[in-house]
Order: structure tokens, then sequence, then C-alpha cells
């Protein structure tokens, strides 16, 4: 029998940033696909993120590409002042650009543990509160960030990301708290093990104890991860704010 469940998020605009690859790459097209017009941000990666708008418009979708290095406050408040202006409010953001500089503590630099916070940690911050002005304005928004189950368990040889994805749920419920009044929800998603280019370059017997971790007895896709936040963006989720939402197949239970 039909749920009559449908996802209509036509009238949104969303930021999806890093949407060029991986996680990112396939919430915008999860979002696009349900009638958001979706802004695809990327960094490095144009022809990637080319496909992707490529991809959603040759479906009937509305998208919008958008070079920026989101951990540079300067590029994330000029893009959203550009798409303010020439494209409307962003409702929705998904704070998913990341990188990893892995490096045991003893040996890791400055430069590894700042690229690190920048990217994955400063950049929520910068893309919050550039979008969060007009949200209030229209008493509606959803923010949905990529954190990790890293940022709960900590992870050796890690510890710049693993700050930088704890660092984004404080961030988040405290983000919940500041504008719940509003109808604005802030919530993170974490991943466990998701089969993108950040996982692809691990050492074989890395990938094989983690495998050993998870109760399902497999890896996850990037749309396990879209998937949630494209619930988080929905009216579905319109009663849920400040939660840690984890995909990860059962490697991390509290
Ligand atoms: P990925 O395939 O390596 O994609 C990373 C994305 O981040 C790329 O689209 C990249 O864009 C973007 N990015 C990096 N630096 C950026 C910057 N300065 N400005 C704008 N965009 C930037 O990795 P992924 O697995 O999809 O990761 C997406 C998110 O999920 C990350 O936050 C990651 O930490 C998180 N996560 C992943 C896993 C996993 O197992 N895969 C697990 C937990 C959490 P360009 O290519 O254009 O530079």
């Amino acid at each position: 029998m039909a749920s009559g469940v449908n996802i209509d998020l036509s009238g949104r605009g969303a930021l999806v940033t890093g949407a060029g690859r991986g996680i990112g790459r396939a919430t915008a097209l999860k979002l696009a696909a349900a009638g958001a017009k979706v802004i695809v941000n990327y960094n490095s990666s144009q022809s990637a993120a080319e496909e992707v708008v490529e991809a959603i418009t040759s479906a009937g979708g509305e998208a919008r590409l958008y070079q920026a290095d989101v951990s540079k406050s300067e590029e994330v408040d000029a893009m959203i002042n550009v798409l303010a202006k020439e494209w409307g409010a962003v409702d929705i953001l998904v704070n998913n650009a990341g990188i990893t500089r892995d490096n045991l503590m003893m040996r890791m630099s400055s430069d590894e543990w700042d690229a690190v916070i920048d990217t994955n940690l400063r950049s929520v911050y910068y893309c919050t509160r550039a979008v969060l002005r007009t949200m209030l304005r229209n008493r509606w928004g959803r923010i949905i960030s990529v954190s990790s189950v890293v940022g709960l368990t900590g992870n050796a040889g890690q510890a710049n990301y693993a700050a930088a994805k704890a660092g984004i749920i404080g961030f988040t419920k405290s983000i919940a708290r500041e504008v719940g009044s509003r109808n604005i929800t802030a919530n993170a998603i974490a991943p466990g093990f998701i089969e993108t280019d950040i996982t692809a370059s691990l050492p074989a017997e890395v990938k094989e104890a983690m495998l050993k971790g998870i109760p399902m007895g497999h890896y996850g896709q990037p749309d396990d991860v879209a998937n949630i936040a494209l619930f988080l963006a929905s009216d579905l989720a319109s009663y849920v704010t400040g939660q840690v939402i984890n995909a990860d197949g059962g490697m991390v239970m509290y």
C-alpha cells in the first residue's frame, strides 16, 4: 500500500558545500530531485561539479554552480551576497565540505591542524553565519552539517579531524538552541565509513579492520548520508533539532 509520504522541497533554495564529489554530490542530487533549487559549491573539482549541475538540469531540476573556498570567510560572504542578488535565499544549508590531513599528534604540523580546522569547522561557522540572517527573517531554515563518527569516538592519527567534527556537534547544538523559536533547525549527520574519495586512499588493512566493526557488514554509500540530509531538510523533520544522526551501519552506538 502506498504510504502517501512525499518530500517536496519546491520553492526552497539549498546550498551544498563541496557538492562536486562524494556525499555532497549525492546530497545535491537528492535535494534537487525533491524540487529544491540547488547551489552546487565546489573548490577545485570544477568539471565534476559541472557534471552535477548538468545531471540536475537535464532531469528537469534547477541548479547553479558556484566556486568558493569555504574555509575563507571573504569567499563565503561574497558567494552568499551574489546568490542573494541573483538567485534567492538559501533556506537549506548543507555544510558538507571536508578534508583529512592525518598524522599522529607528535608529528602533526600546524599546517595540518589549521587546514582541517579551517576547512571542516571554520567553514561551518562562516556559511551558517552568512545564511542565518535571511533564515531568521523568513522564519524557516535548515542547517545540516556533516560531522563524523570520529567526532564522537576520536581516532588515533586524526586529532585535527576529530576536533573539527566534534566541534561541529557542539556548534550545531548551540545554534539549535539559539534559533529554534524561529522555526530554524540545526542538525548534524555522523557518517561512519562511506565509500568516497576520502576513504579510497586508506590502506587495505585499515579498511578491513573497520569493516569488522560495522554490524551491518558492509561500507556505506554516499546516498546513505544524502537520504538523512533529505529527511532533515524536509517537513518530515520539522520537530527535529540539535540532533546527531549516525549513518554508519551500527559502527557507533550510544
Ligand atoms: P570527498 O569525496 O573527498 O569530498 C570532499 C568534498 O569537500 C569535495 O567536494 C571537495 O570539493 C570539498 N571541499 C574540500 N575543501 C573545500 C573547500 N575549501 N571549499 C569547498 N569545498 C571543499 O569526501 P566525502 O566522503 O564526500 O566527504 C564529505 C564530508 O563527509 C566531509 O565533511 C567528510 O569529512 C565527511 N565524512 C565522510 C566520511 C566517509 O567515510 N567518506 C565519514 C565521515 C564524515 P573540491 O573537490 O571541489 O575541492
